[in-house]
């Protein structure tokens, strides 16, 4: 047995009951198949795989807080620090219903080698609870995040581990997180990113990861002579990741159809109408039902559905397998271009490889969406500086970053013989730096 199918066969026995993590170490140690075999015995010697697979170490914690009839509620909080071999741990914070350790370790891994691309020197890791932001008052949501933070900042700091925003964490939790941190350690420092631009945060982090899926998006585009202007797309999401991916695609001068959220979804044939899509998410907190107050042409459907719609570019940025093969199937049929994932491991494997098998250019999520993390890390060195960069400058390293990112993994295909193939490139290339790092440093 190949030391690949060892690993793997040992990391299903240990986490059966884990299978987005299961679907994460499966796709990556597939695609790095042949930079493993290259080096087959020392990795094995070392037990390189082993050590990359498993965490570095995990939190679980109680988070009791009192709800507003002032019954007293428990959720579960979760950090898992997966890997420090090229800098302190970074990643973002889930609340969803959804949130359990297997879902944090597939985000926490996929963000070691998502790091690892942007060319900054951060770590993979990932947090997160099962308490849902949704339907709570503001007072509701500070206790949960006073409480989830009081005990999570024994773990962190601006050089060990500085988590972020994810799906149900947004401005308005970091602000009651990071207030919470400064209470209890009594120090004003870039312990978290995504913060108010009052309190250090960074002028367009809000919109990095939207606008960076564009910018390498258009790059690939444009290395294969295609022009992203004129072209249609279908976005799924409707939160911090789709908003601002469907306000840039329009700046680039492509049109947006389509825009969903979890309970149904809306198609514009004249193009989503961003600032609608803002007020009504954004200011309101409301359901994408309102969308046909603001655009009475539109229709609004219940369940899923965008991928039907027929474009050129599908952008999926809501959760994780929200594109099957039978999605995959129907964008072909329509022929589509180009598929760029905006949120993490929204393609199944199945769809994935069909994609990629019929000749669609896939840029997976580890890739696609690195422009939020890049942008992360900026806001770390101006933090570290106590400088604030402009708009423009944050930006421009921004566009900088993707275009870098999408020819690094490109190369990387090349290099192995799959050229055009991005999944194996952006593991390869995230993966190479990585064990380098952890080579260096020894048996740790
Ligand atoms: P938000 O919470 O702002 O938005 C999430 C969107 O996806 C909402 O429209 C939400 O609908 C929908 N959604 C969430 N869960 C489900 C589900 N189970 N089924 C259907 N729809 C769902 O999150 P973000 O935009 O920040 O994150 C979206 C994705 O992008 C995630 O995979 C995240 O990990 C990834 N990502 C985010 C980054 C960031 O900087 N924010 C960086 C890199 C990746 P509803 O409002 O109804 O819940």
């Amino acid at each position: 047995m190949s030391y690949v199918d060892e690993v793997i066969e040992r990391v299903t026995r240990e986490n059966s009951n884990e299978p987005e993590f299961l679907q994460a170490v499966n796709e990556v140690l597939e695609s790095l198949r042949p930079v493993i075999e290259a080096n087959e015995a020392k990795f094995k010697r070392d037990a390189l795989l082993e050590r990359l697979v498993n965490p570095e170490r995990q939190f679980k914690f109680r988070v009791p807080w009192v709800d507003d009839k002032g019954n007293v509620q428990v959720n579960t909080g979760y950090r898992v620090q997966f890997n420090s071999a090229i800098g302190p741990y970074k990643g973002g914070i889930r609340l969803h219903p959804s949130v359990n350790i297997g879902i944090i370790k597939f985000l926490g891994f996929e963000q070691i080698f998502k790091n690892s691309l942007t060319g900054l020197p951060i770590g993979g890791g990932k947090g997160g609870s099962d308490f849902d932001p949704k339907g709570k008052s503001d007072r509701e949501v500070m206790a949960f995040c006073q409480s989830f933070m009081t005990e999570l900042s024994k773990y962190i700091g601006p050089d060990q581990d500085v988590p972020a925003g994810d799906i149900g964490t947004g401005a308005r939790e970091i602000g009651y997180m990071f207030g919470q941190y400064k209470r209890i350690r009594g120090q004003f420092e870039g312990v978290l990113t995504g913060k108010g631009l009052n309190y250090g945060g960074s002028l367009a982090r809000t919109e990095a990861t939207g606008y960076g899926l564009l910018y390498i998006t258009e790059e690939m585009l444009k290395s294969h002579n295609i022009d992203i202007s004129g072209k249609t797309a279908v976005v799924s999401g409707s939160g911090n990741v789709a908003i601002y991916a469907i306000e840039k695609a329009h700046q680039l001068g492509a049109k947006v159809l389509t825009a969903s959220d979890s309970t149904g979804w809306v198609y514009d044939p004249d193009g989503i109408d961003v600032e609608a899509l803002k007020e009504i998410k954004e200011v309101n907190r409301a359901r994408l039902t309102e969308y046909k107050k603001y655009r009475p042409n539109s229709e609004y459907h219940e369940g899923k559905g965008v991928w039907q719609i027929k474009a050129d570019i599908a952008l999926p940025c809501a959760t994780q397998n929200e594109l099957d093969i039978e999605d995959a199937k129907t964008l072909v049929a329509n022929g589509v271009i180009a598929v760029a994932e905006g949120a993490n491991m929204p393609t199944t494997e199945e769809a994935t490889k069909y994609l990629i098998e019929n000749g669609i250019f896939f840029l997976p999520g580890k890739a696609a969406n690195a422009g939020g993390v890049a942008t992360s890390a900026l806001e770390m060195s101006q933090n570290s500086e106590r400088r604030s960069w402009s708009f423009e400058k944050v930006d421009s390293n921004l566009q900088n970053i993707m275009a870098t990112l999408y020819h690094n993994i490109d190369d990387a295909a090349k290099r192995y013989g799959f050229e055009g193939n991005y999944v194996v490139g952006a593991n390869i290339a995230g993966f190479e730096k990585v064990v380098d790092a952890m080579n260096a440093q020894g048996i740790v």
